[in-house]
């Protein structure tokens, strides 16, 4: 039998996100979470077509050893086990991957040690998705594991574009450069754009904005990422629903020196009390839009400061690139929020960027233009599929492809 399923794993601090693929016609067979694991109140979520609407059950998970094997239950519950011959391989979403990895890799000792060696650079990310391949290695030891890195696809960015402004060797002793995130993502929707445009993606430049609770932007010419708004750490470029992004670093100082406050409690404050929650105390979009829509000042300001923003790292990536042939919005408000698209885009008419309102106010599943007809630039909404991303990367690498 050939083995021609990837199981995708997303493994987050206290949460294992999964999704088994069948990669024949790139079906998804299952879709999962386990969530607050380490609580009382573990939940793991699990969807199939044998599960039909989904089943869902909450008791105590110790630790991410109990919640695969959670996962492993459910999928065995629906003749999906993790002992089937037909798993290929599994494919791991790896958050930092550094300078080091540019391309997805398969898991070994030396692959292991070096994304430990990158925790000072991702404290919250890489410990939880080590923890992830580890137990994952210990389920099917005899399977490839592929590790795809968020940072990879930004490897490609000129020194210009990945080095700050500061002195070179303190930079280097301790790795300080800006490595960007959502690569995965900015891969899939950039080479999704070029085909929605009926183009091979070394044909056309393009502008991702990958506008989530988290987001980025990124510069793609020729399919090779240029420039991109996160740095270091996700902190940094677009206004998030928790974020900063950029800001004057001297605020932190100034928060240190006057407002006596520690690194941790501005980490805190600059990652999960910052951006649109910060501004208004929501950050879902939705919510915002209806906050509006009744008059609330807070949310309008949130909002403006959010395509203020926006429409800055627009121009720029337009004057990075030059030739522009496409601007691309995903994640859960680039695909959702027709008021975000309108309003990023507008005004910019100069630059050949318009968004027509008809098209932008249809709600669809696939990619999409919203561009006018016969636009300069084409301007599209295009749905990110990252564990297809994954699973893609992943099997190519590590499938049986006879
Ligand atoms: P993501 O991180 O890509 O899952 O995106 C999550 C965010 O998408 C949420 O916090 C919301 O702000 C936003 N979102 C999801 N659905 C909608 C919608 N229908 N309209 C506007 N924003 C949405």
């Amino acid at each position: 039998m050939t083995a021609t399923r990837v199981l995708v794993l997303n493994s987050g601090s206290s949460s294992v996100k999964y999704q088994l693929l069948e990669m024949r016609d790139s079906s998804r067979l299952a879709t999962g979470l386990v969530e607050r694991i380490g609580e009382q109140t573990s939940r793991v979520k699990h969807t199939s077509a044998a599960a039909g609407d989904g089943r869902e059950r909450t008791g105590p998970i110790a630790d991410h050893d109990a919640a695969l094997k959670a996962m492993a239950e459910e999928l065995a519950a629906d003749g999906l086990g993790l002992d089937s011959p037909e798993l290929a391989a599994i494919g791991h979403r790896v958050v930092h991957g550094g300078k080091y990895f540019t391309e997805p890799t398969v898991i070994d000792d030396t692959v292991l040690s070096e994304i430990e060696r990158l925790i000072p650079v991702a404290p919250l990310h890489n410990p939880a998705n080590l923890t992830g391949i580890r137990t994952a290695m210990t389920l099917r030891p005899d399977l490839p594991q592929v590790a795809v890195f968020d940072t990879a696809f930004h490897t490609t960015m000129p020194e210009s574009a990945a080095r700050y402004a500061i002195d070179v060797a303190t930079a280097d002793a301790h790795r300080i450069r800006r490595y960007g995130f959502h690569g995965t993502s900015h891969a899939y929707v950039s080479r999704e754009t070029a085909r929605l445009l009926g183009r091979a993606p070394e044909d056309v430049n393009v502008i991702v904005l990958h506008l989530g609770n988290g987001a980025s932007a990124s510069a793609v010419r020729a399919g090779r990422c240029v420039d991109t708004s996160m740095g270091l750490t996700p902190l940094e470029g677009l206004v998030m629903g928790t974020r900063s992004g950029d800001m004057d670093p001297a605020v932190i100082f100034h928060l240190m020196r006057v407002g006596g406050m520690s690194a941790d409690e501005i980490d805190t404050l600059l990652n999960k009390k910052s951006g649109l929650i910060g501004l208004c105390g929501d950050n879902d979009m939705r919510e915002i839009r209806r906050r509006i829509d009744e008059g609330d000042e807070q949310a309008k300001l949130a909002f403006d400061i959010y395509i203020h923003r926006l429409k800055k790292y627009i121009g720029a990536y337009c004057a990075v690139l030059g030739q522009v042939d496409a601007v691309a919005f995903t994640a859960g408000v680039g695909e959702n929020s027709a008021e975000v698209r309108a309003a990023a885009v507008a005004g910019l008419e100069p630059l050949g960027l318009a968004v027509d309102a008809e098209r932008n106010a249809v709600r669809g599943e696939g990619p999409r233009l919203i561009s006018p007809e016969g636009a300069r630039v084409a301007v599209a909404v295009v749905p990110t599929d990252e564990e297809m991303e994954i699973a893609t990367q992943t099997y190519a690498l590590a499938g049986n492809n006879d």
